[in-house]
């Protein structure tokens, strides 16, 4: 067989299957392709997938302030592509370190008020990695506290290090989580893991008192502001900014592919800590670095996103805006006080259903969130209002909704 393994292999008969499986539970993930209009978004291009090819309205994108059309961020990476060539050539230590990186690293530690920063090909990997590496230190006697609602790329991290014990805590349970401090070893090194804007809920921890309880307890904080970054705080610097707990945080992370429209991952933390994670972390170490332009892209938004606050607030504003008018139209969805629009479908087939015909009839893009991304019978359309949608756009999607539900 020259074209790798046959038919007949046990492999491809597994993979044959499993796709059968998923088919059948309605767990089949197809793309929609769409491509951005930079000029115009949220309107993306539909490519003639839809009979009325007209511009499709997104409202499920994670680049929540726009920062990713904006012509400045736009701009950087054109020149540093056209002055530095298209990638990296290297990982960080072989060639790999362009200027920009190590000018990147000192804006996100400025900007979490932390005395040094790391930046990763993906906030996936920071996570997972980082995690990885410090829960494999000290012989890897550590006990972490996850949050039930984890990522899965902090779940990748804690299940990839070789000795620590993890004990999952009730999603942002205060009480659950101190019950379960309490009888962890007084001597054992604690981690708690978690994040501030869950991004399926859109619900926010209490950073305060997990800080609390750590401080109690002796325990590490790890924070996943993913979702915050850019959007919370006067400049951005997430939740953690904006309650003014950013100095009580052991490790902050995030990404530069959402709320700073780019790409990119980094955790930022006290100087030693982030020595260690360069100079041990594989996932840092073994990989070619994120290429100048991006570098340049994600340096130009991060020091745009701190000072434009009119960004936040017109998020903000536009976000109370959409939820008054779902609210009018009697559309239910969760009331969080965060920026993420839960559309409650509660129904898989239901809910697929419904983006479908979102799409293909009024050209608006939701994207689906079934089981086991969320729990059964909690399905919903995700929506992510930023910047740039207009009232017209709102009545669109609220009267569609309204048709359709
Ligand atoms: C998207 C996401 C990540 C990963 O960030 P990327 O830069 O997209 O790899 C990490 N944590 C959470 C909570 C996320 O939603």
């Amino acid at each position: 067989m020259e074209n790798g393994i046959d038919s007949t292999h046990a492999f491809y008969h597994f993979c044959k299957s499993a796709l059968e499986d998923i088919e059948q539970q309605g767990r089949y993930r197809r793309f929609t392709p769409l491509s951005r209009q930079s000029s115009s978004y949220p309107l993306y291009e539909s490519n003639n997938t839809l009979p009325s090819n007209k511009p499709v309205v997104v409202w499920s994108s994670n680049d929540y302030l726009g920062m990713g059309v904006e012509p400045e961020v736009i701009n950087a990476a054109i020149v540093a592509v056209k002055n530095y060539g298209a990638g990296a050539g290297g990982t960080r230590n072989i060639a790999g370190t362009h200027p920009l990186h190590l000018e990147l690293e000192a804006e996100l530690a400025d900007l979490h008020n932390k005395e040094a920063g790391l930046i990763f090909v993906c906030g996936y990997l920071s996570n997972q990695t980082s995690l990885q590496t410090i829960l494999n230190s000290m012989n890897g006697n550590w006990i972490v506290f996850s949050d039930r609602l984890n990522h899965a790329s902090m779940i990748a991290g804690i299940k990839g290090s070789r000795k620590s014990s993890c004990i999952i805590f009730e999603h942002n349970d205060l009480e659950d989580l101190e019950k379960k401090l309490a009888t962890a070893p007084k001597d054992a090194q604690k981690l708690i893991a978690f994040e501030s804007v869950y991004s399926m809920d859109g619900d926010i921890a209490d950073l305060r008192g997990m800080c609390a309880l750590a401080r109690k307890y002796n325990a590490l904080t790890y924070l996943d502001e993913v979702h915050a970054v850019g959007l919370y705080g006067n400049q951005g610097g997430g939740v953690s900014e904006r309650d003014n707990v950013a100095d009580q945080i052991d490790i902050i992370e995030g990404t530069l592919a959402k709320g700073f429209g780019v790409h990119g991952g980094y955790v930022t933390a006290k100087k030693a800590i982030i020595e260690y994670l360069r100079l041990a972390a594989s996932g840092f170490i073994f990989t070619t670095s994120l290429p100048p332009s991006i570098a340049a892209a994600c340096l130009t938004s991060v020091k745009l996103v701190r000072k434009q606050q009119w960004r936040r607030d017109k998020l903000f504003e536009r976000v109370r805006t959409f939820q008054r008018k779902l609210r009018k139209a009697n559309i239910s969805f969760m009331q969080t006080e965060s920026h993420i629009v839960p559309v409650m479908i509660r129904d898989a087939e239901l809910c697929k259903e419904i983006s479908d015909r979102l799409l293909k009839e009024y050209a608006l893009y939701a994207t689906p969130i079934n089981y086991p991304t969320v729990p059964k019978g909690t399905e919903r359309l995700r929506l992510t209002p930023n910047p740039f949608h207009t009232d017209e756009m709102m009545d669109d999607m609220v009267n569609a909704l309204k048709t359709l539900l």
